[in-house]
């Protein structure tokens, strides 16, 4: 997997800490690791380019406030700046002309025109109350006009009929007149897409433009193409004027940097985002939601920043350093990863914001038992003695009787306790570089 941005950024963390702004010094380092983050989301690299210079202007000088770190503040500066460049301008669908409003919807083929018209017809009966007409415009395909048949009867709206031997500029004048004549509040004009940008297309689409004047002219753009996002969307951005974008396919897995793309190279706002294959698979476009989903943080945001301000940064740095200079790791360290572990919450708090991947693995764990078993376990190490605890080795069956009583266990739970930790001593031998910063990385992503 990818890393996220948080994960880029809580690398620099160590070396930010006591910074109080955001200084020419330590941005470069961030904004590197937000270019990345961006990268990898499939932002277009001009895009990308453009966005961090913004940042960068609205971040010099940003005060860190409380237990942030330059790091953190950022990340809230990007969000910020993200939700805005995507989030401007109207959502809905602009209604507010003589009846018909006309509709135009474009975009490549397979992007999503005939299922997003469907989609759209459904939103407008069940949210707007109004009479809604579809006619296809796509004659190359017999195939697209039966589909979009379906579809509409699917939404609950009317289709008007074309034929694949007629010319779409015929096409569009008849269903107009249709809607017109027959009271039709909104007319939606599904057109032909082509498998590349090519100049007959253009042209075609252009003359749809011209004869329909449509209130609304969509751009249907896939979400999982990614860079290529860029050049189909200049060349429509060229041939007409867009007044909103569909993101489609937004149920795929990825990160979404299309949207920024086309939003700024259009700049026409995102207003809806496709969801599913289903006719009901719409929704308006919600561009906090969507930021962070480029960024590649979604709730985990939340947790990381409890687990930065809660946990003392520097035992996890002292345990990384003492780890790498080959001193063992012992039941002190043991001990002090309890603490850590106490306060970020305890494990239940810890539970309800891990991915939910995670936490249905862990569902049947009993929170409460745990959290005993927690506090157990901190009883029997501070009944040894220091000696003890730097080398457990010496706990032979006299001590470890002694041990039990003092934290009125069983001395069986003594050597429990000793196997839990003889695993976790493993692990971080293996891990090489201290469990809870490495535990706290992987959160971030
Ligand atoms: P058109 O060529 O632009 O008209 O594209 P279509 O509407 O025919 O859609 C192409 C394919 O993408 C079809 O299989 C659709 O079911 C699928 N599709 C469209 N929108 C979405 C969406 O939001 N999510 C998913 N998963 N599939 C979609
Ligand atoms: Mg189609």
């Amino acid at each position: 997997m990818a890393s996220t941005l948080s994960d880029r950024l809580s690398r620099l963390v160590k070396t930010m800490r006591g910074q109080a702004r955001i200084t020419d010094s330590n941005v470069a380092d961030m904004l590197r690791e937000v270019r990345m983050a961006l990268l990898e989301a499939d932002v277009a690299l001009p895009v990308v380019r453009d966005f961090i210079a913004r940042v960068k202007e609205k971040a010099l000088g940003t005060e860190v406030v409380g237990s942030l770190n330059p790091g953190q503040a950022l990340v809230g500066v990007v969000h910020k700046e993200l939700a805005a460049t995507m989030g401007e301008g109207v959502s809905d669908i602009n209604l507010a002309t003589q009846p018909p409003a006309v509709i135009l919807m474009a975009g490549l083929q397979g992007a999503g025109k005939t299922t997003t018209t469907a989609k759209l017809a459904k939103h407008l009966i069940e949210k707007r109350k109004k009479k809604v007409l579809t006619v296809s415009a796509d004659v190359y395909r017999p195939a697209a006009i039966e589909q979009l048949k379906t579809v509409t009867r699917q939404a609950g709206a009317e289709w008007f009929p074309s034929t694949p031997d007629q010319k779409p500029h015929d096409i569009a004048l008849a269903a107009i007149d249709h809607a017109r004549r027959h009271y039709f509040d909104v007319l939606l004009v599904d057109t032909a897409g082509r498998l590349a940008i090519d100049e007959a297309l253009m042209a075609e689409i252009r003359d749809l433009h011209a004869t329909l004047k449509p209130i609304e002219t969509l751009f249907v753009v896939d979400a999982m193409q990614g860079q290529d996002a860029v050049n189909t969307a200049k060349a429509f951005k060229e041939a007409l004027p867009l007044t909103g974008i569909v993101l489609t396919k937004l149920d795929g897995d990825s990160r979404g940097g299309a949207a920024l793309s086309v939003r700024q190279i259009t700049g026409a706002p995102i207003k809806f985002a496709g969801v599913s294959e289903k006719i009901d698979g719409l929704e308006v476009f919600d561009a906090e939601r969507h930021a962070g989903r480029v960024l590649g943080m979604g709730d985990i945001v939340a947790l990381v920043e409890q687990v930065q301000q809660n946990v003392d940064l520097g035992a996890a740095q002292k345990l990384a350093d003492k780890l790498k200079s080959g001193d063992g790791f012992d039941l002190n360290d043991f001990l002090s990863q309890l603490g850590q572990m106490k306060k970020m919450g305890g494990l239940s708090g810890l539970m309800d914001k891990l991915p939910s991947q995670l936490t249905a693995k862990a569902g049947n764990v009993d929170m409460d038992k745990a959290e005993r078993d927690v506090k157990r376990m901190e009883g029997i190490i501070q009944s040894m003695t220091p000696l003890e605890r730097r080398k457990p080795e010496l706990l032979k069956a006299s001590r470890k009787r002694r041990v039990a009583a003092g934290a009125g266990v069983h001395v069986q739970e003594v050597n429990r306790l000793l196997n839990q930790f003889e695993q976790m001593q493993g692990m971080m031998k293996k891990m090489k570089g201290g469990g809870l910063m490495k535990m706290m990385k992987r959160m971030g992503g």
